[in-house]
């Protein structure tokens, strides 16, 4: 998961790297009055998750308060790659002498973390990397000894970075291993006129598979996030949004993603990718056709399940109890493959739900769910 800049500066402070004062709001008035507190001039960031924000005009001074509002007012709603601004922070502004550019990445190939630095920072490192190569230093971690102090060092020399950001190298390597981050990135990480090396704009990406751990961001993190994939994940469903018309439910993400190709062949665009694992219970049923039926693009579902470990008649008997809890509104197309498969059928024949029908083949069920979407 990714945090927000206004996140990432509050994991930077905690962990003693400095950052410019900061506030953030969601109103244009909030922002008049957070530019007072932070003594008039400042700097209004749009607050998405992406980068670039600078060029698409997300990044903006501002002389006073009113000037704040104004541009605050202009930024908040603004669509940048897609997404929508719901917040801005707002920035104490500093005068920039130099900008160079700091991450630590896992590379997952090498085993092993990388850093990667440059004198050449502000702009997008992918540019500077095709233009000037040799501008970007890479240098690999162990992830057992971590960055220490000659460790930073070594990484500063390679950039050409000044000697004295050696201490936020380190504190940054901090942020990566006590925040279970698998991306931690300063672009721009500036010195002032005045001589302060401070972390201008930052970027961290946690590692979803120690969300236990990181509970703060749970619910934060994803307030702006697509609604449904937020109650999928509040749910412990693995489910992904798209923009089609039949939804999916299958068992195993390889079966899943098959699915929503057979279901493009047939003319239809699927709605989602809903794996439900070796999960037959009728609760993950009832929580995945209660969140697909909710999507208002969905004009029919397809339930497509091969049955392994997990047998089909313990999905069909699923199926049947959550059709006991979920009304169902929209056509349900199942096909039950596998491992008892035929009492599977026999389970789901038996409840005999007017919505519910049945198709041998995962083929045949694709084509019938799309047939069932393009004409309702
Ligand atoms: P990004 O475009 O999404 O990467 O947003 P950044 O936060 O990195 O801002 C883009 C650029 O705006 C930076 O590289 C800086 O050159 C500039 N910028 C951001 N904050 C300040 C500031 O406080 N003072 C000055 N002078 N420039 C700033
Ligand atoms: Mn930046």
């Amino acid at each position: 998961m990714d945090l927000y800049e206004h996140q990432a500066r509050s994991l930077f402070e905690e962990h003693g790297i400095p950052v410019p004062r900061a506030e953030v709001t969601d109103s244009p008035e909030g922002a008049r009055e957070a530019a007072r507190r932070l003594g008039g001039p400042v700097v209004v960031k749009a607050q998405v998750k992406t980068g670039g924000r600078g060029k698409a005009g997300g990044v903006r001074r501002a002389s006073g308060p009113p000037e704040a509002e104004r541009v605050a007012g202009d930024i908040l709603g603004m669509d940048i790659k897609g997404h929508t601004v719901h917040e801005v922070m707002l920035a104490q502004p500093v005068d920039i002498e130099a900008e160079f550019y700091v991450s630590y990445v896992l590379d997952r190939a090498a085993g092993r973390f990388l850093a990667i630095a440059s004198a050449e920072g502000g702009m997008e490192i992918e540019e500077v990397a095709a233009r000037r190569p040799e501008a970007v230093a890479r240098i690999h971690i162990d992830p057992a000894e971590g960055v220490t102090s000659a460790k930073a060092a070594e990484i500063a020399e390679a950039a050409g970075l000044p000697p004295r950001t050696v201490d936020v190298l380190v504190r940054l390597w901090g942020v990566l291993v006590r925040e279970d981050a698998v991306l931690v990135e300063v672009n721009p990480l500036v010195r002032t006129e005045d001589g302060r090396i401070l972390a201008l704009d930052g970027k961290v990406t946690l590692d979803d598979n120690a969300r236990f751990r990181q509970a703060r961001w749970g619910a934060e993190g994803d307030t702006r996030e697509d609604p449904l994939e937020a109650e999928a994940a509040a749910k412990g469903l693995n489910y992904v949004r798209l923009d089609g018309e039949v939804g999916v439910i299958g068992n195993g993400a390889g079966l899943v993603m098959s699915t929503l190709d057979v279901v493009a062949g047939c003319g239809a665009r699927p709605a989602n990718f809903l794996d439900i694992g070796g999960g037959a219970s009728a609760r993950v049923m009832a929580d995945g056709l209660s969140l697909i039926l909710s999507d208002p693009g969905v004009k029919s579902v397809f339930v497509n399940v091969f049955g392994g470990i997990t047998a089909c008649d313990a999905v069909a008997d699923g199926i049947v109890r959550a059709l006991d809890t979920v009304r169902l509104t929209k056509p349900l197309v199942v096909r039950l493959d596998g491992n008892n498969a035929a009492r599977g059928r026999a389970v789901l024949d038996e409840r005999a739900h007017p919505l519910v029908e049945q198709a041998t083949t995962m083929d045949g069920a694709a084509r019938r769910a799309a047939e069932l979407a393009n004409t309702s």
